[in-house]
């Protein structure tokens, strides 16, 4: 991470009374050079790397204080909890055979327009919105498709 993230990272922990420590700038690193949304197991392993002593349960709470700072994302498809190091507005097409989790960038107009329709046949105010998306991936219709002329 440059200088210029980190001190971003250390400004919005701190604004909630928490501290940059070791582990969760290495969770951050990990999260923010990857973009495979992992869960907490692969974070753990992968953090582990680079400091073999941190524990599953540091992880655990690093990524959940992480997330409430608005540093990473966690994401709510598939059975298990994952984070995203990207934080911008996106979403998300998850593979319902491997599990593998891409990104999709829909135009905000879209988005808009969709929200605006629900607000108009519903009479709410909306106040956000969840769009995902699952299939098959490449890979996974490609081993559909020869298992089903085999
Ligand atoms: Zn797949
Ligand atoms: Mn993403």
């Amino acid at each position: 991470m440059d200088k210029r993230s980190v001190a971003e990272a250390k400004r919005r922990l701190a604004s909630r009374g928490h501290r940059l420590t070791k582990q969760r700038q290495a969770i951050l690193e990990v999260l923010r050079s990857s973009d495979v949304h992992p869960d907490a197991d692969w974070v753990y392993r992968e953090v582990r790397k680079v400091l073999p002593h941190v524990s599953l349960g540091t992880v655990y709470r690093s990524l959940e204080v992480l997330r409430d700072a608005g540093l990473i994302a966690s994401l709510e498809v598939g059975p298990r909890r994952r984070y995203d190091g990207n934080t911008s507005e996106h979403q998300h097409i998850l593979c319902i055979s491997c599990g593998r989790v891409a990104d999709i960038h829909l135009p905000p107009s879209l988005l808009e327009e969709l929200e605006q329709r629900a607000a108009s046949e519903a009479d709410f105010t909306i106040t956000g919105h969840r769009v995902e998306f699952y299939g098959l991936c490449p890979q996974c219709l490609q081993k559909s498709k020869a298992e089903s002329t085999e």
